[in-house]
């Protein structure tokens, strides 16, 4: 098989039980590290009785508490600025970010030293080398590059890839659409929600992304939007390019799974990089392929803050490597980033995934932007989406789309949500990460 696919085609191609050999050996540094640099990790472990060298096998991960967002949150707030969780002081890093924040705790304060921050942009080249991306691309990074580490790491791969890097922080979406035209750019690193909202400018400036452009590759991650079929649809017509999903989280400071060329509808899990387990969010058992669950992440790359068995909060369903056709031994999340674990809303017994009613809605070339909206009437929960039309299709399709998307929402969760056409302009749009649903129920 040839190589010149794979970033990393050492690991990429690895058997499954040198993968397990290489994780075992990285967990045993890990947790020795963790233990002797991170006073947080020496009093988790020290109140179970575990001692770094009781790591004999890689079951042995399971005898190590969980790490949650609250305790991060926690340990900061208790001794700042930084809590007692990082292995590094300050005088010993070069980097600092934070999280975006919108879990509600607040963001949190991160460090990073020289390896943490090179780590975390090779993690970035896994995904982009396998989607296509080579030295001889132009990219384009729409990123603030503030304090969120994201993309930073996606500027810092590009370059690492020799490609042509172009920041465009504090530039407006016009400055950007005009760079695209200008330097021929031929990827752009986004959000998908703003991806979308670079076409609609696009579309207002009378320049066709699709046909005018060279942008052959959006690569997206901050959201989950790129695995969602009816958004990933939506992209791939207007920009004419190759969609691709690279989740990471700010707390791993870098990629946790990657699509590759192949586009089989999963994401390939960065194993030789991170232990990834799969776990009932509600009794913390341990799930197998084909369950959905919670992510729980144990990364090997970041010295800084250890972070062994943290709870993610994301929801993914695991599947083998044999899912994918590229030969990747990597095994997938099929679907990518299903949603947040409370994200997922209960109405009337009916579980409701926000990227569902998006895959729904995304369907139609003519809507512009959508809410979803939960709240209580006589004691009785509902769900309303609220529809902008693009102006062009506004007031004429307003039927068509009220009725069919009202049908579609219906016929997949077989419970009745209110349709509302709203004005174009009516509802808020979004340049980084979107806020589409709002839960009234406990407001009232
Ligand atoms: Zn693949």
């Amino acid at each position: 098989m040839s190589t010149s696919n794979y970033w990393n085609s050492k690991t990429e191609l690895m058997s499954r039980e040198n993968l397990e050999a290489l994780q075992l050996k990285k967990l045993k540094v890990l947790v020795r590290w963790a233990y002797n640099n991170s006073p947080l990790w020496k009093r988790k472990l020290d109140e179970v009785a575990f001692k770094p060298d009781g790591i004999t096998s890689l079951e042995d991960i399971k005898k190590i508490p969980f790490l949650t967002r609250k305790e991060l949150s926690q340990s900061q707030s208790d001794n700042p600025l930084f809590g007692d969780a990082m292995a590094v002081t300050a005088e010993q890093s070069v980097r600092y970010h934070q999280t975006s924040g919108t879990s509600g705790s607040g963001p949190l304060r991160i460090l990073d030293g020289w390896k943490d921050w090179e780590w975390g942009s090779e993690m970035w080249c896994y995904g982009m080398y396998a989607f296509g991306v080579r030295e001889t691309d132009i990219c384009l990074v729409a990123s603030g590059y503030g304090n969120f580490i994201g993309f930073w790491l996606a500027h810092y791969a590009c370059e690492r890839l020799g490609a042509l890097t172009l920041p465009t922080g504090g530039m407006t979406s016009q400055d950007r659409i005009n760079k695209i035209m200008e330097m021929g750019v031929t990827v752009l690193v986004s959000t998908p929600t703003y991806a979308i909202r670079l076409a609609q400018v696009a579309n207002e400036m009378g320049v066709d992304l699709a046909k005018d452009s060279k942008v052959k590759f959006l690569i997206h991650a901050g959201e989950p939007g790129a695995s969602i079929p009816g958004t990933k649809k939506m992209l791939e017509d207007s920009w004419g390019a190759k969609v691709g999903d690279f989740p990471g989280m700010s707390e791993t400071g870098g990629s946790t799974c990657y699509e590759c060329s192949k586009q089989s509808g999963g994401l390939h899990i960065l194993e030789d990089h991170y232990i990834q387990e799969v776990i009932d969010p509600r009794t913390t058992e341990n799930l197998g392929y084909g369950q959905r669950g919670e992510l729980v992440l144990t990364s090997f790359g970041r010295g800084a803050l250890p972070l062994i068995r943290y709870r993610t909060g994301d929801l993914v369903e695991r599947v083998e490597s044999s899912f994918c056709s590229c030969g990747r031994t990597f095994d997938l999340y099929k679907g990518g980033i299903l949603g947040r674990a409370d994200d997922m809303k209960l109405v009337k017994g009916v579980n409701i995934f926000p990227s569902a009613v998006e895959d729904i809605v995304r369907e139609f070339n003519e809507v512009s932007e959508f809410q979803i909206i939960i709240y209580t009437e006589k004691d009785i929960d509902q769900v309303k989406v609220k529809i902008e039309p693009l102006p062009e299709y506004f007031p004429e399709k307003n039927q068509y789309l009220q009725k069919i998307i009202s049908e579609k929402l219906y016929n997949a969760h077989r419970l009745s949500f209110y349709v509302e056409i709203v004005e174009p302009g009516a509802l808020p749009k979004f340049e980084l990460k979107s806020r589409r649903l709002q839960d009234l129920r406990n407001k009232q």
